[in-house]
């Protein structure tokens, strides 16, 4: 099904995108287990999640015992068990990062904080997980997974204790106060460890059983920094300190304890080496770090879009039913029947929060998926290595280089294994930081959008849909697993690998075919602006300041930083048209889908422009703020800004663009005391090594053309869309 078709569609948006239409954008048609579990986490996020925060639950930032009680909801449901194998206790086989994204989205719909705790968790397990070793995996996992039918025991809950009192770990993980040192070694047997920890802001610290801990050595017989798991019964001192007078997510625990605990070396998270006696962990905590954050953020990133799109509904609700009182609005007027949804700006915002929610889970989503394929490439390219005797240090990376290359030629549909890890391990190094930016950091700001629909009672313990809880939370959402700088700073490196950017121009290419067969989706616009960046990108890492400094590099926070934030508009936009394409294309072949299906695909193909001219703007005026915004104005003292065209390449842009000749000279020109207009001759900024820019920005102004018309359209479905008559989950 062409999406161009939908241009002209007078089929409207006939209901809000049913669960068969998720399952379709977000790729989980083919998966019944998904799709159960989404169902059962539902339930409980719908039913005792939605309940407790009704009666005010989170009106107190202690742990009590109603909060309690969600734990085990989350057992039962099977929310606690999605993070374990088959022979862990768990029911899922494979890769869970897309399980595990559903699970926060559905959670994240009602509550972000249940989402928080049951994930939290998978957190506290992570560094077990991906860096354990196979007896820890065992233990541990086996010790969560809740009681099978039969047992007589309670899962064990973890925490993940990274971050400490200040002056110590926050964004800059290495600066550790935590230590470990040798306290007893006798002879011939495991070492036993002396571990002192303080934590600031533990989310799950009320309950749990054991915390994995980032620790630093504070002894010459022990090497670095590593992870330790240290257990509630480890003889010593298991603070779990005071609760933190949090704003935000207070259906989770966060407290700042204290550990004082002495435990076994094997504790040590992936094991050790003893080499002239000396303790060498296999791994430190930052490799362990890198493997935990670049998955689990990807879940956080989810739970601000899940609130985003579940905003919706009760903002229509609550626009339709305003201002029926008075004698003017009679049932059946517009006044009675739409209410504020007469006021084109209250309809407009909404499709703004709309296509924010829709491209953040695209984003999102996404990256959950690439992650589940990822992860068997991993392993596969560990045992590889393994086997050619390379399993670490710098030989695994020069190894690793030389793949880059071969990858670099071989481009996408590579059958090596090797290669295919390569590709997808940059993309996965960009999709990750840049969700967890975008969705929550942009998406945060959009949650006030919402609440601001919803007027005084957006700021009410009383809005329907919790609004207000959620747009504070999505601040936490923002902040911990790294706040946005830390994402900003990763992206900075990331973006700039030759491997993604290999990808990202047949991106661009993709898009461009794209906007041939489905120009409605505004991949036209996107296309230019992705070329922008690129060129942008391209030019800054090449260029200088007006005092010669250079502008792409790691203290340019400046430079480097507002690019990583344009690229992720970039590619959140590109995810949701994907998405959009893979309805028009399974849609029709399903039964639950098809009927309706040609008003939802022209609704979300104008939220798809919407988007996508959004993030061309955006990207437009970042890009030239760092390009031009770093060379000194020739003549600024003497002639102004009134010469910033030369009139002969205006002549030229006219043809491009009728109008923008007349346009840039009504800015330039000098406006005289009397009102008069003086154009000006002799350029400031010529063409010459930055017309390619210039041209770029022209041709993307002229992309956006229609998309204002869509914006139109999807409000005026806003208008028309059937909505239940009431929320499913309690107010
Ligand atoms: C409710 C809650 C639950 C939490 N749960 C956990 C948990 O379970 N486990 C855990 O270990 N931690 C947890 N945290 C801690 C959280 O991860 C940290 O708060 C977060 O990583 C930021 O650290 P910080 O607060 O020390 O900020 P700081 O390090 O003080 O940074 C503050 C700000 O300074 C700026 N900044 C700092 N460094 C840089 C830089 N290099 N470049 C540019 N700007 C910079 C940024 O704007 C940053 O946001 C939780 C926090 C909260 C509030």
């Amino acid at each position: 099904m062409t999406l161009a078709a939908t241009e002209n569609q007078i089929e409207s948006l006939r209901a809000l995108p049913s669960d068969d239409v998720r399952q379709i954008l977000w790729r989980f048609a083919d998966r019944y287990d998904l799709q159960m579990l989404v169902q059962s986490v539902r339930a409980v996020a719908r039913g005792p999640v939605a309940r407790l925060v009704a009666a005010g639950a989170r009106n107190t930032h202690e742990w009590t015992a109603d909060k309690d009680s969600l734990l085990r909801h989350f057992d039962e449901s099977g929310i606690t068990g999605v993070f374990m194998d088959p022979d862990q206790g768990g029911f899922l086989e494979g890769p869970k990062n897309l399980a595990l994204a559903l699970v926060a989205f559905e959670l994240a719909w009602v509550d972000a904080g249940a989402a928080t705790g049951s994930l939290a968790g998978c957190l506290a397990l992570s560094p077990i997980h991906e860096r354990g070793t196979p007896e820890q995996r065992d233990y541990y996992m086996s010790r969560c997974a809740p009681a099978q039918p039969g047992e007589d025991r309670h899962p064990w809950r973890g925490a993940f204790c990274l971050t400490e009192p200040i002056p110590y770990v926050g964004v800059e993980t290495g600066m550790l106060g935590g230590k470990v040192r040798v306290a007893d070694w006798p002879e011939g047997a495991e070492p036993i460890l002396q571990v002192e920890k303080r934590g600031r802001f533990i989310t799950n610290m009320g309950f749990a059983n054991f915390v994995s801990a980032a620790v630093e050595s504070d002894d010459p017989r022990i090497k670095g920094t590593c992870m330790v798991i240290l257990e509630e019964a480890d003889p010593g001192t298991f603070d779990r300190g005071t609760p933190t007078r949090k704003l935000v997510h207070q259906l989770s625990s966060t407290r700042d304890p204290i550990f004082s605990l002495r435990v076994p070396a094997s504790r040590i998270i992936g094991g050790y080496s003893i080499k002239d006696g000396v303790i060498v962990p296999r791994y430190s905590h930052g490799e362990i770090l890198e493997a935990v954050f670049r998955r689990t953020r990807v879940t956080v990133a989810i739970m601000t879009s899940a609130k985003l799109l579940s905003a919706v509904e009760p903002v229509i609700r609550y626009g339709r039913g305003r201002f029926r009182g008075g004698s003017i609005a009679n049932p059946g007027s517009p006044r009675y029947e739409l209410g504020l949804q007469l006021k084109q700006d209250v309809v407009h915002r909404l499709v703004d929060v709309w296509a924010t929610g829709e491209a953040s889970a695209a984003l999102g989503f996404e990256a959950a998926r690439v992650f589940d394929e990822l992860d068997p490439l991993e392993k596969l390219k560990a045992e590889i290595m393994a086997a050619r005797g390379i399993t670490g240090g710098t030989a695994l990376l020069k190894a690793m280089r030389q793949v880059q290359k071969t990858a670099m030629q071989a481009g996408p549909g590579a059958d090596d294994p090797l290669v295919r890890f390569a590709l997808l391990d940059s993309v996965a190094n960009v999709l990750c930081p840049a969700c967890k930016l975008w969705n929550t950091g942009h998406g945060a700001r959009m949650m006030r959008e919402a609440v601001s629909l919803m007027g005084g009672y957006g700021i009410t313990e009383d809005c329907p849909g919790f609004l207000g809880h959620k747009w504070i939370d999505s601040q936490l959402e923002a902040t911990y697993e790294g706040p946005e700088a830390v994402q900003r700073r990763q992206l900075s490196i990331t973006m700039t690998d030759d491997l993604f950017l290999a990808q990202f121009r047949q991106w661009i290419r993709e898009m461009r075919l794209i906007a041939n067969d489905h120009p409605a989706t505004g991949a036209c616009a996107l296309a230019t602006a992705m070329q922008m960046w690129l060129w942008s990108l391209q030019h800054l890492q090449k260029s200088t300041d007006a005092d010669g400094g250079k502008l792409y590099q790691g203290s340019r926070q400046g430079v480097t930083f507002p690019l990583a934030d344009a690229l992720c508009w970039l590619l959140a936009a590109r995810c949701q048209i994907l998405d959009v394409l893979e309805l028009a294309n399974q849609g029709p072949q399903n039964p639950a889908v098809a009927e309706g299906l040609p008003g939802t695909l022209a609704f979300l193909t104008d939220l798809c422009h919407v988007q996508s001219a959004r993030a061309a703007g955006e990207v437009g005026r970042v890009c030239a703020e760092l390009v031009f915004g770093y060379n000194r104005h020739p003549a600024w003292d003497t002639e102004g800004c009134a010469t910033c065209y030369q009139s002969n390449d205006l002549d030229a842009l006219e043809s491009l663009i009728p109008g923008i000749a007349s346009m840039a000279r009504g800015y330039t020109d000098v406006i005289e005391s009397d009102g008069s207009h003086t154009p000006k001759a002799g350029p400031c900024v010529r063409f010459d090594g930055l017309d390619q820019f210039s041209r770029l920005r022209i041709r993307m102004d002229g992309c956006l053309t229609g998309s204002q018309l869509a914006k139109d359209r999807a409000a005026e479905a806003l208008t028309k869309v059937m909505i239940p008559e009431a929320l499913d989950y309690p107010v």
